[in-house]
């Protein structure tokens, strides 16, 4: 049957990137349905329990910036939120959550039903609706057509799904849910370029079990917790504890003794696995000199004793897991509730994708997440926001938004799968970025919260909120900048307890906080001969608002620097080269470039720099065909 609804977006799997790539457009105002295997998963973490860290955290940030869903249900769900690389610079700082899975998955749930707009209807989609060489719509397993202007595609690890546990395998989603064979089949037949990745998970402990007298304690920040969102009116959960063991030689030679029962070893697994997530068999044979690696026992939730053995993601046979595990301290008796296992599925190579993620062969066709070659919660959720944005953009008959590398990660991490592709599942670095003093956390919302407002995908809550902290921030900055003191003016010794030394004449508030040792707080208890503070006079100032005054006061001089260097570089970043573009015909360029640049057809002269091989010179002489021949 014909669905009696059309829509105007379709978005397939309600994994991280589809949930997000539904409320973008729902937000948006376009009628939006997510169609996904079993409701009760949306918001599914498949294998570790923890949401952002290095990198990952701010892609957390720009998803919540633009009035996405993943940073307010990481803190609703969050059961010990810390801040890492706290002591390093501000390009480095991230927020990362230990998460309670169910809370996360009860907050996603939430914002989904009652998201204006947005139909969820519980079904896999077995087919797409085709006209030419465009998409229509999808179909249903049961045969249910459901016809749209734009589809966007995030089906994870599902499409031809394999999971292997030791020298067995079956086909499988994630563990518990079905793969998805008709639709893998289908994007065979259209010609989607694919290839095979994979990943792993680690068992799962029962914490009765765990004798934690024998573990490390980890605690959270105390009163230090920080938050994702811009909105805070909703508390943390409590706040627990992660524990730390460690492999030991004895640990490694239960693994390398059963190498030869292992799909990663006996050739069974062909995908190509994270490099920066092995499992622990790699690890093992990776690093041989290394007798120890860190294991953090990290609870799944707060009413469940269910722990994840961050660090021992493995694929090696039940029994071998067992025994590895009681071989460590502290999980001698531990009771394994669930083997840890690999996973196989197809992905599709991102350089078939145009930079707005619509696939080149098949308009209308947007796809996001793990199928575009990624791995993470993070990536894969700033991915579907991104192509939910420009599906909803489409169906609106409007240009697509692609942010620059210099604006947002998600502009490096599109930039990057649609420039280089991958050979590996890629993750988000802050070292991907070559502006990342630029790109922070604390300052997402400045570099993207005005697009969101303008396409239309946040709330005035948001707006309002967004509009009044640039306000304090523009008001204080200003006060710094005006407000001198003088040695006088100090009570006495108060420049010795603020500053480690006296100062010896007039500086600025400003002048002031931009020394190292002098924080935004600190500056503010600095006590004047009449006994008032510098901070009385200042206005309500938060804590996130002083971090941004603070960053933009002490790494002036580098951010102006790194300004400077980026206006140059966008002087041809953006010149668009037609798709149709005759490389043959312009002169001086190697054989070895044509064949690339023919091969990866950039849409702009910035694409085409990033190229591996395409060199300097080439890009001068495209530079110069293309202004001759307009
Ligand atoms: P998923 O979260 O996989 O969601 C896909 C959704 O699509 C599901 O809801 C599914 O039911 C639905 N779906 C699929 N096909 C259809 C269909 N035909 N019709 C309707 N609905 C469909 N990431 C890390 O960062 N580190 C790790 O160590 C790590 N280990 C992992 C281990 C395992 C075993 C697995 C399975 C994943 C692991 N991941 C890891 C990856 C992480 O889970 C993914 O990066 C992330 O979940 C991807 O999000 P997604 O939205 O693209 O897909």
């Amino acid at each position: 049957m014909d669905f009696p609804k059309v829509y105007d977006v379709i978005v397939v799997g309600g994994g991280h990137a589809g949930i997000e790539a539904a409320l973008a457009s729902a937000r948006m105002g376009c009628q939006t349905l997510l169609l996904t295997h079993n409701i009760e998963t949306l918001g599914e973490m498949s294998c570790n329990p923890s949401i952002g860290g290095i990198g990952k955290g701010h892609l957390v940030r720009e998803i919540d910036a633009m009035g996405g869903a993943m940073g307010s249900a990481a803190d609703m769900g969050g059961i010990q939120m810390r801040t890492l690389n706290d002591s390093k610079g501000p390009a480095v700082r991230s927020t990362r959550a230990q998460i309670d899975r169910n809370l996360y998955k009860i907050a996603m749930r939430g914002k989904l039903e009652n998201q204006k707009n947005l139909d969820i209807f519980q079904e896999a989609a077995d087919d797409l609706i085709l006209e030419a060489d465009t998409v229509k719509g999808v179909v249903s397993k049961t045969g249910v057509r459901f016809f749209s202007t734009s589809v966007v595609l995030s089906a994870g690890t599902f499409l031809h799904g394999l999971i292997h546990i030791g020298l067995q395998h079956y086909q499988a989603g994630r563990m518990g849910d079905p793969a998805s064979i008709s639709l893998a089949e289908k994007l065979i037949e259209i010609g989607m370029p694919m290839g095979r990745l994979k990943t792993g998970t680690p068992p799962r402990i029962d914490g009765k079990t765990i004798n934690f007298a024998e573990c490390e304690r980890q605690d959270g920040m105390g009163d230090k917790v920080p938050y994702f969102s811009w909105d805070q009116s909703v508390a943390h959960p409590e706040q627990v504890p992660c524990w730390i063991t460690r492999t030991n030689p004895r640990v490694h030679e239960i693994i390398l003794a059963n190498l030869d029962r292992s799909p990663m070893y006996s050739g069974a697994i062909v995908g190509v696995g994270p490099r920066y997530c092995p499992s622990i068999e790699t690890k093992i044979v990776r690093f041989k000199g290394k007798d120890s690696h860190q294991i953090f026992l990290e609870p799944e939730g707060l009413n469940t004793n269910v722990y994840y053995p961050n660090g021992v993601s493995t694929s090696l046979p039940f029994d071998v897991q067992i025994e590895m595990v009681h071989a460590m301290k502290g999980l001698e008796n531990a009771y394994l509730m669930r083997p840890g296992y690999a996973i196989e599925y197809d992905y599709y190579d991102p350089r078939d994708l145009k930079r707005s993620f619509e696939t080149k062969k098949i308009s209308n066709l947007f796809f996001a997440g793990q199928i575009n070659g990624t791995t993470g919660y993070e990536e894969a959720a700033a991915q579907g926001l991104y192509a939910g944005i420009n599906a909803a953009l489409r169906a609106k008959g409007l240009e697509s938004w692609v942010p620059r590398r210099d604006e947002a990660y998600i502009g490096v991490m599109l930039d990057d799968l649609t420039t280089k592709g991958v050979s590996e599942p890629y993750r988000m670095f802050t070292s991907r970025a070559e502006y990342r003093l630029s790109l922070r956390e604390d300052n997402a919302d400045v570099r993207l919260t005005p697009t969101a407002h303008d396409l239309g995908l946040i709330s005035d809550a948001q707006w309002k909120f967004f509009c009044e902290k640039q306000e304090h921030i523009a008001k204080e900055s200003e006060r710094l900048k005006s407000t001198w003191i003088h040695p006088t003016d100090l009570k006495e010794g108060e420049a010795i307890r603020v500053f480690g030394v006296p100062i010896e004449h007039e500086y600025s508030l400003k002048n002031l906080l931009s020394r190292p040792s002098v924080t935004y707080q600190k500056l503010m208890t600095l006590e004047l001969a009449d006994g008032t503070h510098v901070g009385d006079a200042s206005p309500a100032i938060t804590p996130d608002e002083a971090e941004q005054i603070e960053v933009g006061v002490k790494y002036a001089g580098y951010i102006s620097r790194q300004q400077g260097e980026i206006e140059k570089n966008l002087r041809n970043e953006t010149t668009r080269i037609p798709s149709d573009l005759d490389y043959d015909s312009v002169h001086g360029l190697s054989f070895e470039v044509r064949e690339k640049l023919k091969e990866y057809r950039p849409e702009t002269i910035g694409q085409a720099s990033r190229i591996s091989g395409v060199t300097p010179a080439a890009i001068s002489l495209l530079i110069i065909f293309l202004s001759k021949s307009k």
